[in-house]
Formats: structure tokens, sequence, C-alpha cells
């Protein structure tokens, strides 16, 4: 079945050359959008698998933490397909390193990746763009770390985040709630995913405990793609403030 709910829509991803992200510009290139992905990698390969199926898809070479390189990318998306209907704030870092040990460096890192990344794109997206049209989607990417303050927060060993990550995820969930009621009626909503622990080159040969979960196994990018299609659909226009776990259930409580 071909489906068309996006079809017309403008989405742009950040941190969509691998991981979560890429799965996630592929879901919405097939329900018919066209797709921007932002990276501080190198993008052409991703981009390049999505145009050879006949999609239209750009990229852009840029950090997040920057506030000019961010405003380049979201005015060039705007210039390059006329408009930008759906923002998701996916790019990430995880320093999985303890209080005891964090180091100023990672601390910021994380923090400015994760938090002051979101901030900086929704800004540029929202001022002027999805003003104007008088709509428009945001979709930022936490963790249940930032509800659980950390993935093994069930007790079991293994599968540590870390503090800053777990801050800047907690405050993307409250950055995102904010905006939500500063731009409803704008026609413009903002939600939140967090994921538990899903199988990307983040996790790679991390031991995670799944015990904490009611679903033994690691998710899956696709599962956080489907949510995150989800809150940018048609259906969701009155859904607005929401965090969406897809954890397999390690968040339940
Ligand atoms: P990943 O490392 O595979 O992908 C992250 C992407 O973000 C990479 O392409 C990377 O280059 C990009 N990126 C990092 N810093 C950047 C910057 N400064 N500017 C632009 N791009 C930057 O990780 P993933 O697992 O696909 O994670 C995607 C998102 O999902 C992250 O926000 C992560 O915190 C979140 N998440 C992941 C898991 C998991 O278990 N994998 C769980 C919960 C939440």
């Amino acid at each position: 079945m071909t489906r068309t709910e996006l079809a017309g829509q403008v989405c742009l991803v950040t941190g969509g050359a691998r991981g979560i992200g890429l799965a996630i510009a592929r879901e919405l290139c097939s329900r018919g959008a066209d797709v921007a992905i932002v990276d501080v990698l190198d993008p052409d390969a991703a981009v390049r698998t999505l145009q050879e199926q006949g999609i239209r898809a750009a990229g852009w070479q840029a950090d997040v933490r920057d506030r000019g390189q961010v405003r380049h990318c979201v005015d060039g998306v705007v210039g390059r397909f006329g408009r930008i209907d759906v923002l998701v704030n996916n790019a990430g870092t995880c320093g999985r390193i303890d209080l005891e040990h964090m180091d100023d460096a990672t601390w910021e890192r994380d923090i400015a990746t994760n938090l002051t990344g979101t901030f900086l794109f929704t800004q540029a997206a929202i001022y002027p763009h999805m003003k104007a049209q008088g709509s428009g989607r945001i979709v930022n990417i936490s963790s249940v770390s930032g509800i659980m303050g950390g993935l093994d927060a069930s007790g079991e060993s293994g599968g540590r985040s870390g503090p800053a990550y777990a801050a800047s995820k907690g405050g993307i969930i409250a950055f995102t709630r904010w905006v939500a009621k500063e731009v409803g009626t704008l026609g413009i909503t903002s939600n939140t995913v967090a994921p538990g622990a899903v199988a990307t080159p983040m996790t790679d040969k991390m031991d995670y405990p799944l015990g904490g979960q009611a679903i033994k196994r690691m998710g899956r990018p696709e599962d956080i793609a489907a949510a995150v299609a989800y809150l940018a659909g048609p259906g969701t226009s009155f859904v607005t403030g929401e965090t969406l776990k897809v954890c397999g259930g390690a968040a339940i409580g």
C-alpha cells in the first residue's frame, strides 16, 4: 500500500545521516514527504539512497550547535523546497560517564548538541517560516533517560547513559512543552518522542539490560520512526506538548 498522508510536506531531520534519524527520513519519505537531512557527518550517501527511490531529498552538512549554520540550513531548505512543515530534532550525542568522572567538555557537548541544538533549530524553523505559513510540526527526540534519569534506572547494571545526557533529554521535554504553549495559536504543534534502548551506532557494543522492559528486545530505528511519522501526520493536529515513550515498556513506572 502506498501511503500519501505527507505528500507535499517538507520535513527537515537533524542527525539524519545514520541511525534513528535516517530511519525517520526514510519513514517520512515513504509517506510522500520531501526530506532534508542535516548532519555534522557528510549526509550525501543517505541523501543519494533516498533520491534513487525518486524522492525529493537534499542534505546539509552542519553542526546543530552553531546558530549561523542552523539558520543557513533552515533558510536553505525553505529556499530549495519552498516551505518547512515538519522539523525533527534528532541529532544527539551521549557521553557515558558518571557524575564522579564527568568533565566539562563532555557535559557541554551533550547539552549543546541535544538541548541547544533543539532550541536553535526550533527557533529558526518557527520564526519566521512556520509562523508565516500558519502551520508546522516540531518533533523532538528525547530519551527515557530524560524521564527516568538513565536507561538502567530499573536497578540493573549496564546500558548507562550519563548525567549530561539525562539532563539534556529532560530539558528537551520541558522545552517542548514551553514551545507547545507559545505556538499553539500559530497552528504549530510541539511534541517529544522518548525512545528506550535502540540498536544504532550510538548503542553499538553496549550490553543493555532488558529485564526492566515489558517487551524483551532492543528497539529498532523503525519503531521510533513510526512514532515520529504519527506525530507529523494529519491525525495529530490536536496533540501538543506530549511525550510519547517508545521503549518496550521500560518506563511504564
Ligand atoms: P547515532 O549516533 O547513530 O546518530 C546520531 C546522529 O546525530 C549522527 O548522524 C551524528 O553525526 C549526528 N550528530 C551528532 N552531533 C551532531 C551535531 N553537533 N550536529 C549535527 N549532527 C550531529 O545515534 P542514534 O541512536 O541514531 O540517536 C538519534 C537520537 O535518538 C539521539 O538524539 C539520541 O539521543 C536518541 N536516542 C537514542 C537511543 C538509542 O538507544 N540509540 C535511545 C534514546 C534516545
